[in-house]
């Protein structure tokens, strides 16, 4: 509830001059507000934005949660509380991971589940594992197989890779397509490359399978078409991340539905003083 509405459920005088009262006893407007209030209006008031603007869709998000605090705070508060996981790490071309991030709960995947593995040492967190056989589990009920490609990568497997890319394509091809060691969201343990790894997987029906229905098992397009000045990367169809299904849906509600956007705020949110 924003300012107005809250005044316009004000219907006794009594309490309108109560509220006029306790107004022009404080000083400023802003004491009106939560701490956290106070904390949101700050992060959005602060230039350059807390999230990229690079698509000139900052201000666009920042108005809207600063018209709808309270609404915002308690779904963000939310999403908080459910991330016992630690889902929402950020690991992109401005911050990078340690060399010894290295999830502890990473566990082998098998042939023995809904989804088929590409290779025999693929490795993923534990409830991230969990949550792709149970979106497996559901594509398989309709006749499609998900398959897992590429997962975790350790620091030092995405340096193979990279100098890979590099000496295939140059460094700056490279870097639109392929992380540099310790940037990469797969050192999180907690991502997919599903199929061919190609933009021809967006054609197949796995890969159409998964733009319609991965957000409901809780996962995200990471590098969406378009974005690529605020992800860094090119369009990947086939590179989802798991977030849980409360983050997609704050993730879709107000951060139009780009999970750069959401995971800058939590890390702007999270570093930021009360
Ligand atoms: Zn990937």
């Amino acid at each position: 509830m924003n300012d107005a509405s809250r005044f316009d459920s004000v219907d006794s005088k009594e309490a309108i001059e109560k509220t006029s009262v306790s107004r022009a006893s404080k000083n400023s407007h802003e004491e009106t507000y939560s701490a956290d209030e106070k904390k949101l209006i700050s992060l959005l008031s602060i230039r350059p934005y807390i999230i990229s603007d690079a698509k000139g869709e900052a201000s666009e998000i920042a108005d809207r949660i600063l018209a709808n605090k309270q609404e915002f705070l308690k779904d963000l508060n939310a999403v908080l509380l459910n991330d016992t996981e630690d889902l929402f790490v950020k690991a992109d071309k401005n911050t990078h991971l340690s060399k010894d991030f290295i999830p502890k709960d990473l566990v082998s995947l098998h042939t023995d589940k809904n989804y088929d593995i590409y290779r025999n040492d693929l490795s993923l967190r534990i409830p991230v594992e969990i949550a792709l056989n149970k979106m497996a589990t559901a594509a398989a009920i309709e006749g499609i197989r998900l398959v897992a490609s590429s997962t975790y990568r350790s620091y030092d497997y995405q340096i193979t890779v990279y100098n890979r890319n590099v000496a295939e394509m140059g460094k700056e091809a490279a870097d639109r397509v392929s992380a540099q060691p310790g940037t990469s969201q797969h050192q999180l343990g907690t991502v997919v490359d599903f199929g061919s790894i190609t933009d021809d997987y967006a054609n197949t029906k796995a890969g159409q399978w998964l733009a319609k229905n991965a957000a409901t098992y809780g996962w995200s397009l990471s590098f969406p078409k378009g974005y690529e000045d605020v992800t860094g990367y090119q369009w990947e169809c086939w590179h989802y991340r798991y977030l849980g299904v409360p983050a997609v849906k704050f993730q879709q509600k107000w951060f139009k539905n780009i999970q750069q956007y959401m995971i800058e705020f939590i890390y702007g949110w999270k570093n930021a003083k009360s």
